[in-house]
């Protein structure tokens, strides 16, 4: 058991993808679908490490970060961003809205997980935000 990632995501196809293969490697996984729930679950489970979609209906991405970030028991909660169609600064738009790590989709299946879990372990080692 290597504990609970929340998963917010609003495509079910990539949902399902993604805690498949998080669930494989050990991880348990809640998700939601929108940032207001993503924000509730989160507040209540205190996961070990949030998966933010960055493109979501209604609240985006980086407006759920911030609400994210504005929750003092989460400071120590890693949020790894997802994105598609990545642009230029959009990295930098993510760490500044105060994500840990940020990986581009479409996801790789054979180094998802891992990659979530190199991005929580640094991010828990740093201490950071
Ligand atoms: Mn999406």
């Amino acid at each position: 058991m290597m504990g609970t990632i929340l998963l917010v995501e609003d495509n079910e196809q990539n949902r399902y993808l993604a805690t498949f293969l998080l669930e494989r490697h050990g991880y348990s996984v809640i998700s939601a679908a929108d940032g207001c729930s993503a924000v509730e679950l989160a507040a209540k489970l205190i996961p070990m490490g949030i998966l933010l979609d960055i493109q979501l209906p209604g609240m985006d991405g980086y407006a759920v970060a911030r609400a994210l970030r504005d929750e003092p028991q989460l400071d120590a909660v890693p949020i790894v961003a997802v994105t598609s169609y990545a642009m230029p600064g959009d990295r930098e738009r993510a760490l500044a809205a105060g994500c840990n790590g940020y990986i581009e989709k479409p996801i790789e299946p054979e180094n998802f997980a891992s990659q979530i879990q190199s991005i929580l372990s640094s991010s828990a080692a740093s201490g950071s935000p």
